[in-house]
């Protein structure tokens, strides 16, 4: 237990007055311990106080002192208590003597000291000394051990009679341990208890010792749980010891019922549950998530996680588990958002769920649990929600919120794209007296069959939707022409005055139409609605059953156009385009040397038109090639006839920058020409600056072809336009024609007077022939002619007048 060799050699104290038998135990005990010697009494003690010896040598046969008083002195100091005392006494002293000293344990040696006796009893005190001072300790750990460790021992006898026991307190089986001595093993631990060890009681007495738990009760009833050892110590001796092991049983039983309820859990649960180790491997799976990935808990265990929890995205693409994640990153991690688990048998299902680690004792991952569940059918309803969300639902048509999502987009496009975008408000007429009439159920259905033909009725790109009620508002983006949005709203009303059939009965409905146009209108949603809410208002004022532009000249525009069109659809343009000619008067004699043509239209209503109406118009969807090859031909046929009659006259036509860039008009004029007769020297062309100021070369090759047929060309509105005048001057030019703006202002406005000075000198250092519009008054005619301008042109010497007129005036 304790190496006793590690402690110091032992010192031995002798007390003598005579050195002689100091020397003897010097050489009793030579190599083996520590000789002190003191004399005198006083001496003595202090030394034995400060030095502790293990064993003391007192003479006691010096003559005046008293030796009795300086052992009891010893014994009285605590640290020596138990430290041997020899006496050594005179050589005659004897037994009576020594005992009549009444130095209780007292060993005595007799004078004169012999080495070996010396040596021999030193060495048996000291033998002695050390094991009782090893008994001590043990002693001492044993009661140190019962009491922290919990652990009943008990002797007992062949006829299991108890010898002795370490329960001095009758805590274990309520007996203390003096009254247990005696008794036999069932009265003094028990009937029960007895019971539940008879048989090893028995075994272990027949020489095999026993080791086994059992179930004990207190006096009180009270159940612990012990572990005991029965040892048989000889024929006749059994010991027994039982250790409390109560708190350890409870924490098993704990532990058990813990489990038993987390089983119990997990297979109730509505989760599917799968634990992995810290390998990913599968360790368990409840019912549901057999249920959910098609895997048996059998086949599953010790697979990959991955195999059982095959999850991929929306794309169908792989994902990994998020068991890994978690145990390597010691978190909780959730799975995607879009997931979904492959079945084994190869069905996909959505699902959601998250996976943790499992922390074992030491803060170390030890496997993942994921826990998820079914969410195809949530995600369905989720869509069906949405989409409730943003339609309607009597027709399925998108609703207002999804409209104006819509809308805000195509804004977005239309302006980077600059194309033009519809919104149409199309409500149906008197609708209200349907359902009043034939019930709501009859007036739904209604609905649902015009929503039907509108979705027909649209382009793909288009949106139809319903506001409730029998409003419906379509958005129609990537316009071409307003005309496009007039004839899809014209188509849109016209199906819905198309009869409906609902069972064995007819209905005729109409509807009315409001639009506006982005940008036309507005650049803004909001204010795109009120517009086509404001033109609906005007539809529905005009007598219902119409389309309406919220903007007064958008539709003047869209019928002066359409008339246009349907006039040269019906071939009518001989009747409707008239060409009026106005002339060119030489100031010198007053003759007419010209006329220019110019474009009349007469509308059905009788009015005429002049070209400024309808011009751009006819520009912007192309009429103007016919239309203008209309008034060159007309003013051909009647240039020809005004020769022929004598008339020495030029005839001049306005072509538009349009007719110029169109393939073939060279041809085509040639084919006019030899056609009508006309000389082409007495033909003029007029073309504004605007076509001079393109690419110059493509300018210079088709003037250079027009003047090959013969014709003159003269420059109109000159002064107005940007045209360069260093080409002007390279270009094949006969005539400029002064802009009608400077002659008006000549007189009042110095400036228009120098612009007016500068084009005439200019003409004539170029030798070009000058003709000043707009004349209105002799003063202006006057101020012209001063400048050296011959020929005029205006209201003055003759406004444009339809041709009989003129032949009139020229005959
Ligand atoms: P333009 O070629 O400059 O024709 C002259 C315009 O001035 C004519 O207008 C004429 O009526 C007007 N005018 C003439 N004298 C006076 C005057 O003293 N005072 C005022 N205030 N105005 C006067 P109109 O007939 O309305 O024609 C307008 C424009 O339409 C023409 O301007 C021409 O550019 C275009 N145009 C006319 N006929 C044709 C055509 O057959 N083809 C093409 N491409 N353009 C045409
Ligand atoms: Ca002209
Ligand atoms: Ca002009």
């Amino acid at each position: 237990m304790f190496n006793e060799r590690l402690r110091e050699p032992e010192r031995i104290l002798i007390i003598d007055d005579s050195p002689s038998n100091a020397r003897v135990v010097a050489e009793a005990l030579r190599g083996q311990a520590e000789v002190h010697h003191a004399s005198g009494e006083r001496a003595a003690l202090g030394m034995a106080r400060s030095l502790k010896p293990d064993l003391i040598l007192l003479d006691i046969a010096v003559p005046g002192r008293d030796s009795r008083a300086v052992y009891h002195a010893l014994k009285a100091m605590p640290p020596l208590r138990d430290v041997p005392i020899i006496c050594i006494t005179g050589k005659d002293a004897d037994d009576d003597q020594l005992q009549a000293l009444g130095m209780d344990g007292a060993d005595f040696l007799r004078q004169p000291l012999s080495v070996q006796e010396t040596r021999a009893r030193i060495q048996t005190h000291l033998t002695l000394q050390r094991k009782a001072r090893l008994l001590e300790r043990a002693a001492q750990d044993m009661s140190d051990m019962r009491r922290y460790f919990p652990v009943f021992i008990a002797y007992w006898n062949a006829d299991l009679r108890n010898i002795s026991c370490n329960d001095a307190e009758g805590c274990w089986f309520g007996l203390p341990a003096a009254d247990m001595a005696g008794l036999h093993a069932r009265d003094a631990l028990g009937a029960d208890n007895y019971r539940a060890m008879a048989e090893p009681l028995r075994q272990a007495l027949a020489g095999s010792d026993a080791l086994f738990e059992s179930r004990f009760s207190r006096p009180d009833g009270e159940i612990w749980y012990g572990r005991v050892a029965l040892i048989s110590r000889g024929a006749n001796v059994l010991m027994m010891s039982i250790a409390d092991v109560t708190d350890d049983k409870r924490t098993q039983h704990a532990l058990f019922d813990e489990k038993e309820r987390a089983r119990v859990t997990l297979n109730v649960l509505a989760d599917a549950v799968i634990a992995t180790d810290d390998d990913g491997r599968v360790t368990f799976l409840n019912p549901i998530a057999e249920n959910l990935t098609g895997w048996q808990f059998d086949d599953a265990l010790n697979q990959p996680v991955d195999m059982i929890l095959l999850l991929r995205n929306s794309q169908g693409r792989a994902l990994p588990s998020p068991t890994h994640l978690a145990l390597a990153e010691r978190r909780t991690v959730g799975m995607a958002l879009d997931c979904e688990l492959q079945q084994r048998d190869g069905g996909l299902l959505a699902v959601v769920g998250r996976a943790a680690p499992v922390m074992d004792h030491a803060g170390r991952p030890g496997g993942a649990v994921v826990v998820f569940h079914d969410v195809s059918e949530a995600r369905a309803m989720a869509v069906r929600m949405t989409h409730l969300a943003y339609h309607d639902a009597l027709t399925n048509l998108p609703n207002r919120i999804l409209l104006q999502d819509r809308l805000l987009q195509a804004l977005q496009q239309a302006e980077q794209s600059g194309e033009r975008l519809g919104l149409l408000m199309l409500d149906l007429d008197h609708f209200q007296l349907i359902n009043d009439s034939m019930g709501h159920a009859v007036g739904d259905q209604l609905l649902q069959l015009v929503a039907l033909r509108l979705q027909q009725g649209l382009r793909p790109g288009d949106t139809v939707s319903r506001q409730g009620g029998d409003e419906f508002i379509i958005l129609m983006p990537g316009l071409g022409s307003i005309e496009q949005a007039g004839m899809l709203s014209e188509k849109l009303r016209r199906l819905v005055a198309e009869p409906f059939q609902l069972g064995e009965s007819r209905y005729d409905l109409s509807a009315s139409v409001g639009i506006s146009l982005y940008p036309d209108d507005s650049r803004d949603a909001d204010e795109l609605y009120r517009h086509a809410d404001a033109a609906l208002y005007h539809a529905k004022q005009q007598g219902r059953n119409h389309c309406r532009f919220f903007s007064g000249e958008i539709e003047e525009a869209l019928l002066t156009r359409q008339a246009l069109e349907r006039h040269f659809r019906m071939g009518a343009e001989q009747e409707s385009f008239l060409v009026y000619y106005q002339p060119k008067v030489d100031v010198e004699d007053l003759s007419t040397v010209g006329v220019e043509a110019l474009m009349r239209w007469r509308k059905e209503d009788g009015a005429i038109l002049a070209p400024a109406e309808f011009i751009p118009l006819a520009e912007k969807t192309g009429l103007i090639l016919p239309l203008g090859q209309l008034v060159l031909r007309q003013a051909c046929l009647d240039g020809k006839r005004w020769h022929d009659a004598g008339c020495d006259l030029h005839v001049a036509v306005n072509v538009s920058a349009m007719q110029i860039a169109a393939a073939g008009f060279c041809e085509q004029l040639r084919a006019t020409l030899k056609e009508t007769g006309m000389a082409p020297d007495r033909l003029q062309l007029e073309l504004t600056e605007s076509v001079l100021a393109r690419d110059v070369e493509l300018t210079m090759a088709m003037l250079s072809e027009l003047k090959s047929l013969g014709v003159s060309i003269a420059i109109d509105d000159f002064g107005t336009g940007y045209s360069s005048l260093s080409y002007l001057k390279s270009f094949p030019i006969d005539v400029l024609k002064i802009d009608q703006s400077f002659v008006r202002d000549m007189l009042s406005d110095s400036s228009s007077g120098a612009i007016v000075a500068a084009i005439v000198r200019m003409a004539q250092a170029m030798g070009l022939s000058l003709v000043a519009e707009g004349v209105e008054s002799a003063e202006q005619a006057h101020a012209l002619a001063r400048q050296g301008v011959r020929i005029m042109q205006g209201f003055y010497y003759g406004k444009p007048m339809p041709v009989e007129e003129m032949d009139r005036r020229l005959s």
